[in-house]
């Protein structure tokens, strides 16, 4: 007889669990709260779609901090060259970029999110959307769908719902009350790359979009060269995001405004003769620092010391105040959600035999770069193979 799956949650890690269980011979639902699937895919897909990371699969595992235990077989089965050959299979030619990250030559998601449902489709996965899956009656899950109430009863459920951080996209990470209510706790959800709030004198609206090149923040024993934009909010951009778990946990941070320079040769320009020169433009002139540097000095270093030299330590070393990460929401993922000790090694839920879950809503975090898709479509792969492999 035919196995029914029902795959709750159509983002990228929902539709490559519907992909396994439907070339499998499963008969899938895929059941989605908004109108349409993979809205966070199609964000993600606006700055590129940074699919994976062009490196050997045991470094790429090790960015996922404590969860690299569990997530290091998956990977393995299912890590960077795996996610290339599938993303070409879906007629998606790809290319690595000088960082090692690998995109879609197309640089968004579109193309690959069409290709993918067409395939889904052909292979007889049926999609609901506005489908908001409610929790369980017994063995039915239940749903809110547009002509009231629904219940299905799979014998495989894949739960997919993703984080809880840009919640108009579907993410709103309501899911993790249902469980709790279900007796299965969740941990606390929290911002992943996410950007920084400083509260910012007026003077700093004139900067607002300015990126702030080739720096090296630093918190504690973190330390990340990279580069910032300043925003009306605070700062944000890669070098901020991988900061993120110092930062959200309120280290200090500091930033060196010039990590190509020593401190001796900076101290040296300096100490030139400036004449009738102010002091801006003395720094200006002798670090050809750029404005947005410029103004950051000027807003954390302020009031100056009265010889120039003296301002070299804090060039090196700026104090960036700050008041931690923005919001939960605005986070470009989160950290939490459901635990792997609620968890088998096959992804099910231990207190719910049949029922798997799997991508961003499972507790592990990453940093940008391709390791957040890469994840959820190898969880989903483990998740849909587990569960293929127990149900006979
Ligand atoms: C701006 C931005 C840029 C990003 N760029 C990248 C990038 O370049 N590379 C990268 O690796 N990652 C990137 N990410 C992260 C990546 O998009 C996510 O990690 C990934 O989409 C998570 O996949 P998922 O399937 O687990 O969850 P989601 O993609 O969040 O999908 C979950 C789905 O479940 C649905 N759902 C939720 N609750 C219910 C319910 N009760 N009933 C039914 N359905 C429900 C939601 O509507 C949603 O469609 C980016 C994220 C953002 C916000």
């Amino acid at each position: 007889m035919t196995r029914t799956a029902l795959i709750i949650g159509g983002g990228p890690a929902g539709l490559m669990a519907a992909d396994i269980l439907s070339a499998a011979g499963c008969a899938v639902t895929v059941a989605e709260a908004k109108p349409s699937v993979g809205r966070k895919f199609l964000m993600a897909g606006k700055s590129g779609l940074n699919l994976t990371k062009d490196e050997p699969t045991d470094t790429f595992a090790s960015r996922y901090f404590e969860a690299n235990p569990h997530l290091a077989p998956m990977l393995c089965a299912f890590g960077p060259v795996q996610v290339r050959d599938w993303a070409t299979a879906l007629g998606q030619e790809v290319f690595t970029g000088s960082t090692g990250r690998v995109f879609p030559r197309a640089m968004k998601a579109s193309p690959l999110l069409r290709a993918w449902l067409a395939q889904l489709v052909t292979a007889g996965v049926t999609i609901h959307t506005k489908w908001r899956w409610t929790g369980w009656d017994g063995p039915a899950c239940t749903f809110d769908t547009p002509t009231g109430m629904t219940r299905l009863i799979p014998d495989i459920t894949v739960l997919a719902m993703g984080g809880a951080s840009w919640a108009r996209l579907g993410s709103d990470g309501h899911w993790a009350h249902i469980l709790a209510a279900n007796g299965i706790p969740t941990a606390l959800f929290r911002p992943s790359n996410a950007a920084l709030s400083v509260p910012w004198s007026a003077p700093m609206a004139r900067q607002f979009g300015q990126p702030v090149k080739q720096v090296r923040l630093t918190t504690g024993k973190d330390t990340v060269m990279g580069e910032c934009v300043i925003t009306a909010k605070g700062l944000e951009g890669g070098a901020i995001y991988a900061l993120s778990r110092p930062l959200r946990d309120g280290a200090a941070l500091m930033m060196d405004l010039m990590p190509d320079w020593t401190a001796q040769r900076i101290a040296t320009r300096l100490s030139r003769p400036r004449g009738k020169t102010s002091l801006s433009n003395h720094l200006r002139k002798s670090l050809n620092l750029p404005p947005a540097k410029l103004a950051l000095l000027q807003e954390f270093a302020r009031p100056f010391p009265a010889d120039p030299p003296d301002l070299t330590p804090l060039i090196k070393a700026l104090p960036i105040t700050h008041t931690g990460p923005r919001p939960l929401d605005e986070a470009i993922s989160t950290a939490g959600g459901l635990p792997w000790s609620a968890l088998t090694p096959e992804l099910m839920l231990k207190s719910r035999a049949g029922t798997y879950a799997c991508g961003e809503m499972l507790d592990w975090e990453a940093p940008t770069g391709g390791y957040l898709i890469t994840a959820c479509l190898a969880t989903a792969r483990h998740a849909a193979q587990s569960a293929l492999a127990s149900s006979g």
